[in-house]
């Protein structure tokens, strides 16, 4: 569809464009109806990124936090989640834009996840046997692919794994665009940031 009116039911159909680190939590969160704080705070800001306007945000997190009564998600989740829109909140500077989606370099960077957390870039959170799972269930199953991710996470350079994964996925389209000169150069810069993967991925839809 069309990003400018992204809204809360396209979510799940785009989720296949999201980066592994999105795709972790939008799974956790339809797995469980829930996200931690740190998820809930990583996932906002990225869908925010993508287009989600607050109202279809708000509508988003309320259907997947189905298991909660209207007055407890109001009470405890409507906040951060207007919040991160710069709706609400004491810091004038951030109010009406409040706050910038994560890059992979804060992702990379920040403490790990800690039991029933979710956050962070899981090309460095996970066991490599848990990667591997992982990366086999959102249907990367290249063992080449494979064999070439736990090596760049053997040698902690996880942003190379998640590039690695992108250009195996979307082969044949870079290729093309790269030949035919379809796309910017800056196109096939190793990507930095989430909603930079999820830019590229949905530019080129497959
Ligand atoms: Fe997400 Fe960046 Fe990690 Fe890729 S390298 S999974 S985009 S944090």
């Amino acid at each position: 569809g069309d990003l400018a009116k992204v809204t809360a039911g396209d979510i799940d159909g785009m989720s296949k464009h999201f980066p592994l680190c999105m795709q972790n939590l939008h799974r956790e969160l339809r797995k469980n109806s829930h996200l931690k704080h740190f998820g809930r705070l990583q996932y906002t800001l990225f869908l925010k990124g993508i287009g989600l306007s607050l109202q279809e945000c708000q509508i988003f997190w309320r259907k997947a936090f189905k298991l909660i009564a209207d007055d407890k998600f109001n009470s405890e989740y409507l906040y951060n989640i207007r919040h991160s829109y710069g709706d609400v909140g004491g810091d004038a500077n951030k109010r009406g834009r409040g706050y910038t989606p994560f890059s992979c370099q804060k992702l990379l960077t920040e403490a790990l996840p800690g039991p029933g957390q979710s956050h962070g870039c899981p090309y460095r959170s996970y066991t490599p046997d848990n990667l591997m799972t992982l990366l086999q269930a959102v249907g990367v199953n290249d063992r080449e692919v494979l064999r070439g991710v736990k090596e760049d996470v053997g040698r902690q350079r996880y942003h190379i794994a998640c590039n690695r994964v992108f250009e195996a996925a979307h082969k044949v389209e870079l290729k093309k665009a790269k030949d035919e000169s379809l796309l910017p150069s800056s196109n096939f810069d190793t990507i930095l940031h989430p909603n930079e993967y999820f830019k590229r991925s949905f530019v080129l839809r497959n």
